[in-house]
């Protein structure tokens, strides 16, 4: 079914109310230590201000649990959107209430209004009819662009659509669901899978939906010795979900049975625990000595993951390869995300992790597209219908 765009609606002098992801983190002075999430709406904000539409911009920080707390106000957010714009947000005290709607009635084109945090009130994360009702009234147009939040059924996301008459995707939230529907309903082959990250237990799901998918499933990170495990061998002190060594091993079965071709690293970088900085040693993923856990993935893998990589013309990683917080274990992470980067095929990047690692070596605008999300991204990639995408449908 269509979504509409933001470009489908007239704007001109309306109320527009967007969903916004303005989850960011905040040091304890109250500054906001990373602003990406705020500069990813600029286009639809700014496209909703060109337009002469009045501004309402909604979002949750952190999880309040529908209490307020200074500590989540969205005032550091508001100060640093009138930074980004050039003009002054006005900062409402709450979300819904009279105040509010009086301070939305004064609007005038072309000016912006942000909203108190959504999760200062229970019924943002219930769903709550009620006030989803109330949030509605403030609006004429609904937009959503928070797609970082679109695995969640919230009153904001879900609720409020059922009560405004004309909603519409935002432009992030557009290039997410097109990008990612992209590479998993209609990839261009080969298609590869690259899946790393600490456990196989949040992944499932997306493992299982892709091995029906992928040309090539390469596995990385700490996920990877469950698998390794699976197959016979000892791993020594490595990460391993013991519960899940049947599911590992039925994961492969349907690659094989899929003609799938499935990459585990061939060595490993090795160290008595994730925070050493002696004792580290580089050994064959058959010979981790059994005092060493497996931290990152070896140059001999790093080459084999390349080589299964390259000529692929659909990518799509989430997870990294090792712990890639630690200089030590970060190389494999980073030699991967080169790969990626220096593919012509259609290359999408997701995953908090993930996203960090292809900032740090300055190789984002190498790929085709970087998705702001973890959870909404790995739901929609596992072939979940999110919440949030849905309730946009008309
Ligand atoms: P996830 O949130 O599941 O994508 O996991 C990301 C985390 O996995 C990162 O914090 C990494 O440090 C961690 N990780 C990656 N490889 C390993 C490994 N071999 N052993 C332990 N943790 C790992």
């Amino acid at each position: 079914m269509g979504i509409k765009s933001i470009k489908d609606l007239d704007l001109k002098s309306k109320r527009v109310l967007i969903r916004v992801d303005f989850n960011v983190p905040l040091d304890e002075n109250g500054n906001i230590t990373d602003d990406s999430r705020i500069k990813a709406a600029m286009p639809t904000i700014q496209y909703a201000i060109d337009q002469g539409g009045k501004v309402i911009l909604m979002s949750h920080l952190g999880r309040p649990k529908g209490k307020v707390n200074k500590a989540q106000s969205l005032i550091p957010v508001a100060r640093k959107l009138s930074e980004l714009l050039g003009t002054s947000v006005n900062m409402a005290p709450d979300c819904i209430g009279g105040e509010v709607k009086e301070m939305v009635d004064s609007l005038k084109p072309g000016e912006v209004l942000l909203l108190e945090n959504l999760r200062f009130h229970i019924g943002e994360e219930k769903d709550d009819p009620e006030f989803a009702r109330e949030l509605a009234s403030l609006g004429d147009v609904y937009v959503d662009d928070a797609f970082a939040t679109a695995h969640r059924a919230a009153a904001s996301i879900v609720g409020i659509c059922r009560y405004i008459k004309e909603k519409a995707a935002g432009f992030l939230m557009q290039g997410e669901v097109n990008y990612i529907n992209k590479a998993i309903r209609e990839p261009k082959h080969p298609f590869a899978a690259v899946i790393g990250g600490a456990k196989i237990s949040g992944k499932l799901e997306i493992l299982e939906n892709l091995i029906a998918k992928v040309d090539k499933m390469v596995i990385g990170g700490g996920m990877a010795f469950t698998f390794v495990k699976a197959l016979g061998q000892d791993i020594g002190k490595s990460l391993v979900e013991d519960d899940l060594i049947g599911k590992a091993r039925e994961i492969m079965e349907k690659a094989k049975a899929n003609g799938v071709k499935f990459y585990l690293p061939v060595d490993c970088v090795c160290a008595p625990d994730a925070k050493a900085t002696k004792g580290i040693e580089t050994t064959t993923i058959q010979e981790i000595p059994s005092d060493l856990m497996g931290l990152d993935i070896g140059p001999a893998s790093v080459t084999l993951f390349g080589e299964a990589l390259a000529g692929c013309n659909t990518i799509v990683w989430n997870g990294p390869m090792g712990v890639f917080e630690q200089k030590d274990f970060a190389k494999g992470t980073f030699e991967i995300a080169k790969k990626i980067a220096s593919s012509k095929g259609l290359t999408i990047v997701g995953g908090g992790d993930t996203d960090a690692a292809l900032h740090e070596s300055n190789l984002s605008d190498k790929v085709s597209f970087v998705s702001t999300a973890g959870g909404a991204f790995l739901e929609m990639l596992g072939g979940i219908e999110l919440p949030g995408v849905k309730a946009l449908e008309s």
